[in-house]
C-alpha cells in the first residue's frame, strides 16, 4: 500500500517580502552602516560592505485606480530600476543604487503629482479609513477630507521643518478603524440613531445588535406589531455601534454627524511612552467636499506647534510639557467640560461584557 502522503500546507497570509526587494536591499538586509537624509522626500543607506541606495518618498492619494498604478510602475521601470514598495501613510518609495538617478526621479514623480516629501520631521500623508467608496457605514468621507487636507498641508509634507514628525489620520465612524494619531479627524455622531421600524425585524439579528451597545441603551420593542427595537436616548453615548449589525438604526445625518479633532495620539515607544489621544474640537461641520472648518483647526494646532514645540517634542509631549490650558490659550480652541475627557468611571460603567440585556 502506498505510503500516505503527508499534505502540502497551503499557504494564504503575505507572501514572503523578500523576493521583491531590489536586489542591493537584499543582498544587505540587515547589514548597513548608516543613513542620512540629503533632502527632504530622500533617505540614503550605506551598507557595511559599501553599497549605496538612495530612496525616493512620494505621497499618494492612497484610493488608486489601475491606470494611476500603472502610471507608478512605469515611472518605476524607467527611473527607478524596476522596484517600487508602498510603506507607511500610503506612501510609496522607490530605490535607486546611483545617486545621479535621484534628480531625474524626483523630477518625473513631480511632474505627474506625486510630491516628494514625507521623511523625517515632516507631516506625514494622512492615514485613513475606506469612506464612501468601500465601507458600509461611513459618516463621512476619510479620502474625501485626506485629500482637502493635503492640498493645504503639502508643503510641510515637502518639507521637514516640525519639531518632530506628524501623523495625522482620519476616521469615517466614531467606532472602527480610526488609528491613533498626533491629530486625528474623527466623525462625531451627535443623535442617538433614527430607527426604521419596518425594517428590523427583516434586517437584524436583535439580540446581536442590543449586545453591542456599550451603555445598555438597546431593549427589544414590539412596534406596530412587529419585532422591533427601541433606544433609552437618555443613555445612548451616539457611538454608532449599533448601526453596522443593523443599518435601519440609521445614524448617519447630513447635519447632526459633525468631526471632531482629537490629538497627542502615538503608538511608538521611541523616545517617550505611547499616548492616547484627546478630544480638542467638537462639531466641526461635515463639510464636503473642501471641510474648510477642519483644515482650519488642523493648520492652527500644526502652526502653534510648530513654532512652540522644542525640538524633537511630539505633539504629545509638548502638551505634556505645557498642560492643556496653555494648549487652549495658544490655540485660541474653544474649551468646553466635553473636551479631553480622560474619564476613569468608563472602566467600570461602560458595558465590557457580551451579556444580552432585557
Ligand atoms: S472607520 Fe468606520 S466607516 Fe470608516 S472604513 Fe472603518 S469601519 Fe468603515
Ligand atoms: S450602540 Fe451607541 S448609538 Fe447605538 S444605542 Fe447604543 S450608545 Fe446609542
Amino acid at each position: 500500500m502506498a505510503q500516505a502522503q503527508m499534505r502540502r500546507a497551503i499557504e494564504s497570509g503575505v507572501p514572503d517580502n523578500q523576493q521583491f526587494l531590489h536586489p542591493l536591499l537584499k543582498k544587505n538586509y540587515g547589514n548597513w552602516k548608516y543613513h542620512d537624509r540629503p533632502r527632504p522626500g530622500v533617505l540614503h543607506h550605506v551598507a557595511h560592505g559599501g553599497d549605496e541606495v538612495w530612496t525616493v518618498r512620494a505621497g499618494t492619494q492612497r484610493q488608486m485606480d489601475v491606470f494611476t498604478i500603472r502610471r507608478l510602475c512605469d515611472i518605476a521601470d524607467k527611473y527607478a530600476e524596476g522596484h517600487v514598495r508602498f510603506t507607511i501613510r500610503s506612501n510609496i518609495e522607490f530605490m535607486v543604487s546611483a545617486e545621479a538617478k535621484v534628480a531625474p526621479l524626483i523630477a518625473e514623480l513631480e511632474k505627474n503629482g506625486f510630491p516628494v516629501g514625507g521623511t523625517g520631521n515632516s507631516v506625514s500623508m494622512i492615514a485613513h479609513t475606506q469612506g464612501w467608496l468601500h465601507c458600509d457605514i461611513p459618516g463621512t468621507d476619510a479620502s474625501g477630507v485626506v485629500k482637502a487636507l493635503m492640498d493645504e498641508l503639502i508643503d510641510e509634507f515637502r518639507r521637514e521643518e516640525m519639531p518632530n514628525r506628524v501623523h495625522l489620520s482620519t476616521s469615517c465612524c466614531e467606532i472602527n478603524c480610526g488609528g491613533q494619531a498626533d491629530i486625528a479627524i474623527i466623525v462625531q455622531h451627535t443623535k442617538p440613531p433614527k430607527i426604521n421600524h419596518d425594517l428590523v425585524a427583516n434586517v437584524c439579528e436583535r439580540p446581536a445588535v442590543v449586545a453591542r451597545c456599550p451603555v445598555a441603551a438597546i431593549r427589544p420593542a414590539l412596534v406596530n406589531g412587529k419585532p422591533s427595537l427601541e433606544v433609552d436616548e437618555k443613555k445612548c453615548i451616539c457611538c454608532g455601534a449599533c448601526y453596522p449589525p443593523c443599518p435601519p438604526m440609521q445614524i448617519n445625518d447630513p447635519e447632526h454627524s459633525k468631526l471632531a479633532i482629537w490629538v497627542g495620539g502615538k503608538n511608538s515607544n521611541a523616545r517617550a511612552k505611547p499616548t492616547f489621544m484627546k478630544m480638542v474640537a467638537a462639531g466641526l461641520p461635515n463639510n464636503p467636499p473642501r471641510w474648510p472648518e477642519v483644515a482650519e483647526v488642523v493648520k492652527r494646532i500644526l502652526h502653534v506647534y510648530k513654532a512652540d514645540a522644542r525640538p524633537w517634542e511630539r505633539l504629545s509631549d509638548w502638551v505634556d510639557r505645557i498642560g492643556w490650558p496653555r494648549f487652549f490659550e495658544r490655540t485660541e480652541l474653544p474649551f468646553t467640560k466635553y473636551l479631553i475627557d480622560d474619564w476613569r468611571g468608563a472602566r467600570v460603567n461602560l458595558n465590557a461584557s457580551t451579556h444580552i440585556r432585557f
